[in-house]
């Protein structure tokens, strides 16, 4: 058993504690409460930091991180998709063999841990970051994202595909903290079969998590406004436009819950397209929106509207998305990003979504995401300066790798 003192916990479940303390014992949390005045129970005394959750990053694509820096950022987001294109053809296809993107993954899976990540949802077109993410202390979701828009199959067909891809993930090594799912990779991308027979597929699994990239960029929603723009353009290009697609002339959100694809099983990422209407039915299906406003910025897609997501109910979760759209795997600053757009979010808020969100989201609530007895001890203790009093807004506003470290959990810890 250890018990830590702090100058603040922050559980997340409940108030930040001024004065605080913590005991863990053998990887789970025991109790956490304040210090009376004369309270002289002996703790390890970590001074002024912030005792709190392990953060979630609910959206990321590991496999990309040989991208850091080398896509350009872009004011249109077809354009800036026709530069990572033509870098995965040439790249990806060897990409469980390529040395470099090999080693950017385990590059990228410590750059997570530095910032203080203990769980991510991991994008992937190849199962080349499953194991690496396996082996580390991580815990999370891995979703193999399926893309394919004019693929000659009917329904049958569709269903055989994903039972294939299940096949598959069922082939990876059994992993304590990782569990795999299947993503569609979004609306012009995937043909309405595929999303069905996808969904169909996933509401069988035992518990897990499905995610789809959703209301993004204007092109996505004038595409199925309009069956027409930059993404039939592109998608013509690259030889994988569906001649028999017929535009649905709705939101790309109604697009989905006509199909039945919305459920509270699924991350809804990025939403910047969102009307009040789209972000109603989200709340209403129990879908969890993951905002990466930082990619949004780089991409070309715009400024998510991130008071509307909040004021709408729905459930937020954070991710950085890859480092081909993001400078870095901070969390910490992705949330600093939705601080400095959304002044009028409370920093709790955007604490909650970094953290219990996600980890509800991804199915890992019972673990991870708050500080309370039974779940496991995979705690920050993040620096804060001496006197700090709204400890909320500190940690909101830019933390960086230095002023975090893990703390001893009595050991390792299993996720259960
Ligand atoms: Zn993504």
């Amino acid at each position: 058993m250890i018990r830590y003192h702090a100058a603040w916990i922050v559980p997340i479940e409940g108030e930040p504690i001024r004065d605080g303390w913590v005991t863990v014992d053998r990887g789970r949390i025991v109790a956490l409460g304040r210090r009376a005045a004369n309270d002289a129970t002996r703790g390890v005394e970590l001074g002024d930091v912030a005792v709190m959750p392990g953060l979630v990053n609910a959206h990321t694509h590991l496999e990309l991180s040989y991208l850091r820096d080398q896509i350009a950022p872009s004011s249109s987001f077809t354009a800036w998709a026709r530069q990572i294109i033509d870098e995965r053809r040439t790249r990806m296809q060897q990409s469980q063999r390529d040395p470099a993107v090999a080693a950017a993954i385990d590059t990228g899976i410590d750059e997570c841990l530095r910032c203080g990540t203990a769980v991510i949802g991991d994008i992937g077109n190849t199962h080349a970051a499953f194991r690496k993410i396996a082996a580390s202390p991580l815990a999370g979701v891995f979703f193999w994202e399926l893309i394919g828009f004019n693929l000659d199959a009917d329904e049958r067909g569709f269903d055989a595909i994903v039972a294939h891809a299940i096949d598959d993930l069922k082939k990876l090594p059994a992993a304590d903290r990782l569990r795999a799912s299947l993503a569609a990779h979004a609306p012009y991308s995937v043909a309405p079969l595929f999303f069905r027979a996808i969904k169909k597929a996933v509401s069988r699994m035992p518990f897990v998590p499905c995610s789809v990239h959703l209301a993004e960029n204007v092109e996505e929603v004038e595409l199925l406004k309009t069956g027409g723009g930059p993404w039939k353009t592109l998608m013509k290009d690259i030889g994988s436009w569906n001649p028999g697609w017929t535009a649905p002339g709705v939101s790309p959100v109604q697009y989905l819950d006509d199909m039945g694809f919305l459920d509270s099983r699924l991350l809804a990422v990025h939403g910047v397209q969102m009307s009040a209407g789209d972000l109603e039915t989200l709340r209403k299906r129990g879908v969890t929106l993951v905002t990466c406003p930082r990619s949004n910025g780089h991409t070309g897609a715009g400024v998510p509207p991130i008071v509307d997501f909040y004021e709408s109910g729905v459930r937020v979760a954070i991710g950085t998305d890859s480092l081909a759209s993001s400078p870095d795997l901070n969390v910490f600053a992705e949330v600093a990003t939705l601080h400095a757009l959304a002044p009028s979010v409370s920093p709790a808020a955007l604490l909650e979504s970094a953290t219990i969100q996600g980890a509800r989201a991804l199915g890992l609530d019972a673990d991870y995401g708050t500080i309370e007895p039974g779940k496991l001890s995979r705690l920050l203790a993040v620096d804060v300066p001496p006197g700090t009093g709204d400890v909320e807004e500190y940690l909101v506003s830019g933390i960086y790798p230095g002023q975090i470290r893990w703390l001893e959990a009595g050991s390792a810890g299993k996720a259960g």
